[in-house]
């Protein structure tokens, strides 16, 4: 089946034609590991890990692979007001990560390289790149020659002149050339540092994409994924040097994807503005389904404005599907005979337009309510749940879900000793306290239902 991407270096969507069809390569830009990372932040990892789902089930063999920036001046900042060493920063914060990764349902990459342990090969690169012409070293630190390369600026589509024009008004002495930037750069004693053929030092931020790629998903790569605000300059200058490292231009990359912004209530999310919202934050109120839900809910290309009413939306979506599976907890499903026919492949497919596979979502439920034939409500029930586990939802048992709380929420354990002190009232035919207890809980947000199997709650 075909998949079609949008790839921001032809400036449209193409068929997506991998290099070698029997290992599809795929490479996002992860996090650096100083802070909680924001919802923002989480945008990217939802729409890729989507993205790797659809591509597992199609091609036999996907390496994924993104990456931990564990050395950067924001990590170093962090370190020195608390007085430790980087790797203790980017330990504590690198764990948060995965923490907060788990919780919104993405699968962990295959390869999760970190900038640290990648040193030797960005020297190499960088080497490679002096050797070649294409860079220089100036005062103790290793530039790009921008000029040293003729298309420079066709990832972003910007002309240099234009660059420069909006170029910062200061210009370091040891530039060549004010667009160059920078690859390698001197460590006094209070910063980490590695020993280099240009002195004790540091990389800076771009050549570590570049060496982690070479080294664990080779010279060329399928997809490079990421934010739309690393297209300029991140992702234009990992370009350009993975494509000048090689005696002959290689082909850095085929396809590139990068995912729109998020805003919080209409505003661009700053720490200045109070709008910043951590995914750990989220966590204490939603279900990280939810959280997932509302980030797949905008065209990953678009802008999303992240809102109370998207989340409680999304929640309220999610409800809907869950009750359709508790209803059908014992239907078997039947599996699915003809996937990339289902109408979510289809939309996914197309550069992963998750609007239209929502609404597909919706679609198979209400033909599920509907239903009345039990073959069609299991071949109905494999196509929705196959569907939902391709979007990385339904990670809920039906029943559990409902009882999911927030921080504010009362115990399970409390629900289940009031549910039976409500049997033994109602038992002792003392069905005023009965009701009580009924009563007592809906105020507190628990609704109970007496079914043949049983008492049964929910949150509402
Ligand atoms: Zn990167």
């Amino acid at each position: 089946m075909e998949i079609k991407i949008h790839n921001t270096l032809v400036g449209s969507k193409q068929v997506f034609k991998p290099i070698d069809p029997e290992k599809v390569t795929i490479y996002v830009c992860g996090p650096t590991v100083y802070n909680r990372i924001h919802i923002g932040n989480a945008r990217p990892a939802v729409i890729f890990d989507t993205f790797v789902r659809l591509l597992r089930q199609i091609y036999p063999k996907v390496v994924y692979a993104r990456n931990i920036t564990d050395v950067d001046d924001k990590i170093n900042n962090a370190a020195r007001e608390l007085g430790v060493d980087i790797s203790v920063v980017a330990e504590k914060y690198a764990l948060a990560y995965q923490e907060d990764m788990a919780a919104l349902h993405n699968f962990e990459p295959d390869i999760q390289p970190r900038a640290t342990e990648h040193i030797d090969e960005m020297i190499n690169i960088i080497q490679a790149l002096i050797d070649r012409g294409h860079a220089y070293v100036s005062d103790h630190h290793v530039l790009f020659n921008v000029p040293s390369m003729a298309d420079y600026g066709k990832l972003s589509k910007r002309n240099i002149d234009d660059m420069i024009a909006g170029a910062r008004v200061e210009v370091a002495s040891y530039k060549k050339d004010p667009m160059d930037f920078v690859l390698w750069k001197p460590s006094t004693d209070d910063l980490p540092g590695w020993d280099s053929p240009w002195g004790r030092g540091r990389p800076g931020w771009h050549i570590e994409c570049s060496a982690m790629i070479q080294k664990h998903l080779g010279e060329t790569i399928d997809i490079h994924g990421g934010g739309a605000d690393l297209v300029f300059p991140h992702h234009e200058n990992e370009l350009a040097q993975g494509t000048c490292c090689h005696d002959h231009p290689v082909e850095y990359v085929r396809y590139w994807m990068h995912n729109g912004m998020l805003n919080i209530g209409g505003e661009k999310m700053s720490k200045s503005l109070g709008n910043f919202i951590t995914v750990a934050e989220l966590l204490e109120q939603y279900q990280g389904e939810v959280l997932r839900f509302a980030l797949l809910s905008a065209q990953y290309r678009s802008l999303l404005n992240f809102t109370d009413d998207l989340l409680n939306q999304s929640k309220a979506a999610l409800d809907r599907f869950y009750t359709v599976l508790r209803e059908l907890k014992y239907v078997e499903a039947l599996p699915v005979s003809e996937f990339s026919s289902l109408p979510v492949v289809k939309a996914l497919a197309d550069d992963m337009n998750t609007p239209e596979a929502l609404a597909a979502m919706h679609q198979l439920a209400s033909e599920l309510f509907k239903a009345t034939d039990p073959a069609e409500k299991a071949k109905l029930k494999g196509q929705f749940v196959t569907s939902g586990q391709l979007l990385g939802l339904f990670n809920h048992d039906p029943e559990q879900w409902f009882k999911q709380g927030n921080a504010d929420s009362l115990s399970e354990a409390l629900i289940d000793a009031k549910i039976q002190e409500r049997a033994d009232a109602k038992k002792a035919r003392d069905f005023g306290k009965a009701d009580e207890i009924r009563n007592w809980l809906l105020e507190r947000g628990v609704e109970i239902q007496d079914t043949r199997e049983g008492t049964r709650w929910q949150r509402i």
